[in-house]
């Protein structure tokens, strides 16, 4: 039997306008994480998307699994394809396709979408033959339409008739690359990809940025970010990441300022780097895992200091969120177990011993211009490593 996948999709419904051009963009991210498992036919109408293979051996499964992370589909359903646009055909194909699931029910109702209105049944007289059908094959089974077990779903569309039971929830959101480029600061934690996976999901496509302090910190450690890269890259699409060789840099903050400003000094300094690097690759805005009093350098404080060296917006979407329910999200999108691997971050090297809570700017500003870093910055610019991440690598 032959089968496609139907995708609704959701908030892009609201976009009035800007409408084909969201849907467009959903096509291609479809498209793009399907193509490694073979071709397909990939066509829209009436706020849905159809996905057809073109080919017999594609794994069905798996398209369903990556359908599932694409940003900006609410449900999709994978369902029969009826030989014939005709109810003969439907009620063949319902026993067909749905036995497995209706023979397991105690309930069930049919439920009718007819775009085709050259259809000689309306949607009612649909679900009464259906129904009518089902119960006389599987006799076991009673109609429930406020909480059945299993829905019958029958689509009269213009090029076919389509059978499936009830939709798989999507994975919501706006579809990446129509909100424009971010740049998130992404370090080994469990929280910056969290974040930028929230980003993503708001329709920003990813470039990412790495502090690495080697030796301080090992090549494993870099690795481990690529990994999670990958991770997130499954929702996100392709991401470029740079890794900033910021070893000399954080010698200096060492050398050259005071000990309690030295990590609140490091988030500054990684702002102005984040900011010029972001800026050259088209981005307009940095994205960040901070979490409000999540540790000493995420008081109100500290971050106002942080934020005044940033020149331009910074997202920051686990803001109001508890340990918890971050480490709930990074479950779902499998980073969790990568990110307590125990490599060092660079966020670790030389912390001070009493860190200032309540930084004054005054001060911080006044320690940073006085360590001069801005030779140092540019040679660290001058430097970027760049990596592409795509899930497959
Ligand atoms: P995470 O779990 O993301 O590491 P955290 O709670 O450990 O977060 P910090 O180490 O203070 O918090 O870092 C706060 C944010 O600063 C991170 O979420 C990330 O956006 C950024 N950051 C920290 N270390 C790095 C790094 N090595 N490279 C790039 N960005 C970093
Ligand atoms: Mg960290």
């Amino acid at each position: 039997m032959k089968e496609i996948i139907l995708l609704k999709d959701g908030e892009i419904v609201l976009k009035g306008l800007n409408r084909r051009q969201f849907e467009d963009a959903l096509k291609k991210n479809v498209k793009v994480v399907l193509a490694p498992l073979g071709r397909f036919e990939i066509t829209s109408a009436q706020s849905t998307i159809m996905v057809r293979p073109l080919g017999d051996d594609i794994d069905l499964d798996e398209a369903c699994e990556r359908i599932a992370k694409v940003f900006g589909i609410v449900s999709f359903s994978r369902a029969a394809v009826c030989d014939e646009k005709t109810m003969e055909s439907v009620l063949a194909t319902i026993p067909e396709y749905l036995g497995k699931q209706l023979r397991a029910a105690k309930t069930f109702k049919v439920e009718a979408k007819r775009s085709d209105k050259k259809f000689p049944l309306k949607s009612p007289d649909i679900c009464r033959e259906a129904g009518g059908e089902v119960l006389k094959r599987f006799p076991h089974l009673k109609v429930d339409v406020h909480n059945p077990d299993v829905t019958v779903y029958v689509e009269i569309r213009d090029f076919g008739a389509y059978i499936h039971a009830d939709p798989v929830r999507g994975a919501g959101g706006i579809p990446v690359g129509t909100g424009g480029k971010a740049a998130v600061l992404i370090s080994g934690g469990i929280d910056s990809p969290v974040a930028a996976y929230m980003m993503a999901k708001r329709g920003l496509r990813l470039t990412a940025i790495h502090f690495a302090s080697p030796p301080y910190t090992s090549p494993r450690a870099e690795d481990k970010v690529v990994r999670l890269l990958q991770k997130v890259s499954c929702y996100s699409g392709p991401i470029t990441m740079l890794t900033v060789p910021f070893t000399k840099i954080q010698e200096k903050l060492r050398d050259d300022c005071p000990e309690e400003l030295f990590t609140i000094i490091m988030r500054r300094l990684m702002m102005i780097i984040s900011g010029r690097i972001a800026r050259n690759g088209g981005c307009s805005a940095l994205i960040t895992g901070e979490s409000l009093g999540q540790v000493a350098s995420q008081t109100i404080g500290a971050m106002c200091c942080t934020d005044d060296a940033a020149d331009m917006l910074v997202f920051r979407p686990l803001i109001g969120m508890d340990k918890q329910e971050i480490i709930d999200i990074s479950y779902k999108i499998d980073t969790y177990r990568t990110s307590i691997e125990p490599y060092e971050d660079c966020c670790t090297v030389f912390t001070p011993r009493h860190p200032r809570t309540k930084p004054v700017l005054k001060f911080v500003r006044e320690a940073q211009e006085k360590a001069n870093f801005e030779p140092l910055i540019e040679e660290a610019l001058q430097n970027l490593k760049i990596t592409h991440i795509t899930p497959e690598d």
